[in-house]
Parts: C-alpha cells; structure tokens; sequence
C-alpha cells in the first residue's frame, strides 16, 4: 500500500475545502486536498450563484468551483481525485486512506466534508434536478418571484425554505406527511401565518411533471387509509427541506458528533477534541450553514478571517 507524508490534508472540495486550500498554501503548508465523490461539492449541482461577493453579475455553480480551484492551485495547493473510505486519527501523524488504497500520512487533517441534502429517492428528482428541483431555498428561490413552489417536509429546515420562499413565490405549498409539524413551535407559528404558504397535511409525494422542467407534483393524500387519494399540484419549484445528512460517519470513531451528526467543535473554533484535526465550517454546521465567517488555525499559524462562502 502506498502511504505519503503531508504537512496538511483537506478532505472535500466544496467551498469550505477550497478556503482551506487557499489559506494552507499561502502559509507554505503544501496541502493536498481530495476532492471526494462530488468534485465542487453541493454548488456544481446549481445553475446560477448571484449572490458571491465579487460575481457581480452572477456566475453559475460550476463555474464559481472552478475559479475557486484554480485560486488554491495557483498557490501551489494539489488537488487530487479520490474519496476518503478510512481514517485513523487515534494518533499523529493521522492517516486516511482513499479509494484505490492510497495512505496519506498527515500531520493536519483540515475536514471539509460538507453535508448531503437528503432527497425523497424518486426518480423525477434525478430527471428535473436543475430544472425545478431544488434542496435551497436561498440558493435557487430568486428564480421563482411570482411563481407557485412546493417544499417537503415538516421540520424547521422545511419551514425556513417555505417562509423564505413565501417572500418571492405567489404561492407556496408545504407538502407534510403527518398531521402534525416537527418544527419548533415559533416556526410552525410563522408558517401557520404566512398568507401564501398551504399546508397539504398527509402529503407524500409520487412524482413530478412537465414537459421541459418541473409544471407540477402528483401527491398521495393519507397514504394507506380507506379514503387514500391521488392529488396534483401545479408548480415551477419543488424545494427539498428533509434535512441534511452530514458526511461525517468516517470520523465517529474520534471525534465527538452533535445529535444531527455534525462535528463538534470547541466553541466557534474549527479544533476538534482531536488536536490538528480540524473542521471547516459550511454547510457542516447546522445553525450557521451559509452564514459564518472564520478563522482557520492551521498547524501553529493562525489564518485570520476567512470569509466564507455566501452561496
Ligand atoms: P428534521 O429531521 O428535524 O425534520 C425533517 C422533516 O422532514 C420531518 O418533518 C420529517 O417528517 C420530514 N421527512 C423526512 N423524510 C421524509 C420523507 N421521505 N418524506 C416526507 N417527509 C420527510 O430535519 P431539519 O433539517 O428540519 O432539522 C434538523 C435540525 O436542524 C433540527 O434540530 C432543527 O431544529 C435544526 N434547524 C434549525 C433551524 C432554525 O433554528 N432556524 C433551521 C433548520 C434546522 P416527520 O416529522 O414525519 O418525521
């Protein structure tokens, strides 16, 4: 097995990786960052990003991953392809091993492995993704002003998309399963409020449709009862507020995890309780998400404030 030494490995090559990349290789770490099974992370799966600073007139996803490649490269960071499938961080130096059985030997171990949208599993998500499905609202919810949108799900997530939206759709349909809302009882107030937002309570989704991009959803109402029902709605957007699933199972052995599986971190430091394992901060915080700026201490230098990602 080929095994390599490195002053600072970043996992993930989302924004927060590309950060990481950017700040490590000014301070002459020489860092390797793998890319991981999505090279670009979440934002290669958006079309236009609007509100980057420095973009003023937009750029779209892919786009704006692969300027912030060339940034970390153009300070010497290596960029590698290859997935994290192991990590052995019981002590320094720590080591990962990616597939296709690669070790990298790393005295910093900078984690960036973003979170996953969680998706209902149905094929017309794959058929509309980028043509009315969506898993952000404050990404993608400017394209529809005026427009009839659907979010899924009943916890807060769903809740702030459909309030959030209900400020730029004409009309926002929050599709439920139970009869009940899980989200916290200030939420669920708001949501109950806001004129435009239907609540479709005993709502699964079955499907989507349209011609080119989504006209509407077909919904089954009260699953499984005598009086079980075939509905559809007419829509532009089919927003996802399931939850996030945190790609953070390969470091559960070390580090401590929050209830949501998010890394837990001392304060608003990026330190874990593993000493030069550190976590990059994006979307792998369930409260700030989009929102937070860092500081990133990498080895003993201090990387002062970096502004984040406002994607
Ligand atoms: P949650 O797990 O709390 O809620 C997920 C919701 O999606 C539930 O209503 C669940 O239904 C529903 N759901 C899950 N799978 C399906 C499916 N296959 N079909 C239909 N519906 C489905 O996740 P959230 O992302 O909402 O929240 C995660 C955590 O983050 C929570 O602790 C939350 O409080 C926090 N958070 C806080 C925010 C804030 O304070 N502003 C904003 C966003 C999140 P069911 O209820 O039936 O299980």
């Amino acid at each position: 097995m080929e095994r390599e030494h490195r002053r600072c490995l970043i996992i993930g090559s989302g924004p927060a990786g590309y950060t990481a990349a950017i700040y490590a290789s000014r301070a002459n770490l020489s860092p390797v960052l793998y890319e991981g099974l999505q090279p670009g992370g979440q934002l290669t799966t958006t079309t236009d990003v609007e509100n980057f600073p420095g973009y003023h007139n937009g750029v779209t996803g892919p786009q704006l991953m692969m300027d912030l490649r060339k940034q970390a490269e153009r300070f010497g960071a290596e960029i590698r392809s290859g997935l994290a499938v192991k990590a052995d961080l019981s002590k320094a130096p720590y080591v990962i091993t990616f597939d296709g059985g690669k070790e990298i030997e790393a005295d910093t171990v900078i984690i960036s492995t973003g979170a996953t949208a969680k998706y209902l599993g149905l094929e017309d998500e794959k058929k509309y993704a980028g043509m009315g499905v969506s898993a952000c609202a404050t990404c993608d919810g400017f394209f529809y002003r005026g427009k009839n949108v659907a979010v899924v799900g009943g916890g807060d997530t769903a809740c702030e998309e459909a309030l959030y939206l209900s400020g730029l759709a004409k009309q926002v349909f929050l599709i439920v399963r139970r009869d009940v809302l899980r989200a916290s009882d200030i939420m669920q107030e708001r949501v109950k409020k806001a004129e435009n937002i239907t609540i479709l309570w005993e709502h699964n989704t079955i499907g989507l449709f349209g011609e080119d991009g989504v006209e509407g959803a077909k919904l089954v109402k009260r699953k499984g009862q005598a009086d079980e029902e075939i509905v559809k709605i007419a829509i532009d957007g089919f927003f996802l507020g399931i939850g996030h699933a945190p790609n953070s199972e390969l470091f559960a052995e070390y580090l401590d995890l929050d209830e949501v599986g998010y890394i837990k971190t001392e304060g608003d430091s990026p330190r874990t309780k593993v000493e030069g394992v550190l976590k990059q901060l994006s979307r792998q915080n369930a409260t700030y998400k989009q929102r937070d700026f860092n500081s990133l201490r990498v080895n003993n230098y201090e990387l002062e404030g970096v502004p984040s990602w406002y994607v």
